[in-house]
């Protein structure tokens, strides 16, 4: 099941959103801020669907 990711402000890094293309129709999110715990900075950050993308597997920070 691809995740859903959105990027790290701080480190850049790729983090999961805990939705995945399952439970969630991608393209019909809402645009609202969703937060996410960053496993990377320890902060919580707020995510836009316009801001993420879904990883269909492979590296994630081939994006
Ligand atoms: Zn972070």
């Amino acid at each position: 099941m691809p995740d859903i990711l959105m990027r790290c402000p701080h480190t850049g890094k790729p983090v999961q959103t805990g939705l995945d293309t399952e439970t969630v129709r991608f393209e019909t999110l809402p645009s609202i801020a969703i937060p996410v715990k960053c496993p990377h900075c320890g902060e919580v950050h707020f995510w836009k669907p316009t801001e993420a993308w879904v990883w269909e597997g492979g590296s994630p920070l081939q994006h």
